[in-house]
């Protein structure tokens, strides 16, 4: 699995005063890292990593090729000599889009740097001048151009909620960027800190943010879509730290944003594919709905809490989540009655036992559930067939149609 190295180098020397970023806060409170400490953590990773030849050293913090040049090359210099064969993969570096150009991308390229991440932040001219980045969405555009070009892999980062940034500068940003089509995307819905010129407006009523919950909806779209259009999305939300937790004004965080956008982009996909089946007549006459997702992401589409599962229950619906194979990483689909009965063939022993009668669609047999023959999977129990001895038993307390008809449908389909 990829991993990264991390080094923080803080902003040294930037010459710009965004808007959302506090320098001071940074820069006073980390040290700058020198030739010995990346010696140091990579050596430290080499005994700790599983994979190195999938490992890369991550400069970050900012905006890595404007720091002084000496400073700059000192580092990578030092990291390079743990890069290639039988050591690190490469390494990454987060920078802005002005401060890119083929002087930079030739040194970059020397010294072993395969990663570039640019703070694009939004694709509106007018977002960007407005929270003073001092750059435009053509210097984007053309420094991903020329990254591109020279083959390293791209990332951009966005920011979510920032000043006069509405609905309409948020498509903008969005369709950019799923026009650009970066290999890596970071989602940063904004956090407004203490002493920025973000935390002012704000003070003084002039930055009206947009609600937590319309933030929510917008980095969950670019969380799905970015996924689906196969760019990885490295970061939704930002980590905790001391820095958020003690100089946040206002803006969004939670600690799990992205597994609140998750749970919220597996929900809207339920509703539309609830929306489609109803459509199509496909609505199963079973009380209960079952939606499949991949396998490993049954918690991200139940929700927090279950929300997923009780915001259907509000609605007069039952709802159950399977994991299946063959099933993309936020992909839903509504099982049909012959799919979705299968699920009530594991574990039973509670809904065979709260039955009148069981059926079993290997052999095709209809009979008493107190014939049940034995049981696997001890404490849960999964019922035998009392006549063939395979694990293919339901009962009508799963809701399911325990006749003939249906038996010899589940078994065309699983057997
Ligand atoms: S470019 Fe980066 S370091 Fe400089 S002010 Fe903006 S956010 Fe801060
Ligand atoms: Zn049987």
């Amino acid at each position: 699995m990829h991993s990264n190295i991390s080094i923080f180098v803080p902003h040294v020397g930037c010459p710009h005063k965004c808007a959302f970023c506090d320098q001071n806060a940074i820069t006073g409170k980390e040290k700058l890292p020198h030739k010995e400490d990346v010696e140091k953590v990579c050596l430290q990773a080499l005994d700790r990593v599983d994979d190195i030849t999938d490992t890369e050293i991550a400069f970050f913090g900012g905006s890595f090729t404007a720091i002084p040049r000496g400073y700059m090359l000192e580092l990578l210099t030092a990291a390079h000599k743990y890069v290639g064969e039988g050591r690190f993969k490469g390494i990454r570096i987060s920078t802005r889009p002005d401060c890119i150009d083929e002087e930079i991308l030739d040194i970059l390229k020397e010294y072993g740097v395969t990663s570039i991440e640019l703070g694009a932040q939004s694709m509106s001219d007018e977002v960007l001048t407005a929270n003073e980045r001092g750059h435009s969405a053509e210097d984007v555009r053309q420094a991903s151009r020329l990254i591109r070009e020279y083959g390293f892999e791209l990332g951009l980062q966005m920011m979510i909620g920032l000043y006069k940034s509405g609905h309409q500068q948020e498509d903008e940003t969005f369709d950019e960027i799923m026009r650009i089509h970066p290999d890596t995307v970071r989602i940063y819905p904004v956090v407004i800190l203490n002493n920025t010129r973000l935390a002012e407006l704000l003070a003084s009523g002039e930055y009206k943010p947009m609600s937590f919950d319309e933030v929510l909806m917008l980095s969950a779209r670019a969380l799905g879509a970015f996924t689906e259009a196969g760019i990885r999305v490295i970061k939704c939300g930002l980590h905790a730290s001391e820095v958020v937790e003690q100089d946040m004004v206002g803006g969004f965080y939670h600690p799990a944003f992205r597994e609140l956008c998750e749970g919220l982009l597996y929900r809207q996909r339920m509703e539309t594919e609830l929306d489609k089946a109803e459509k199509d007549g496909r609505l199963s006459e079973n009380k209960e709905l079952v939606f499949a997702v991949k396998k490993g992401c049954m918690s991200k589409a139940v929700g927090q809490k279950r929300v997923n599962i009780e915001y259907f229950k509000k609605t007069g619906l039952r709802v159950k989540i399977v994991e299946r194979a063959n099933i993309g990483l936020y992909e839903v689909r509504l099982l049909d009655d012959v799919e979705a009965a299968h699920s009530c063939s594991i574990y039973n022993m509670k809904q065979i036992k709260r039955s009148k009668v069981c059926g079993c669609f290997y052999c095709g047999k209809i009979f008493a559930p107190d014939e049940v023959s034995g049981w696997i999977n001890e404490g849960c129990g999964t019922a035998l067939c009392p006549y063939c001895g395979i694990d293919s038993v339901i009962g009508d307390a799963s809701g399911y149609p325990i006749t003939e008809g249906f038996m010899r449908k589940m078994h065309e389909r699983w057997f």
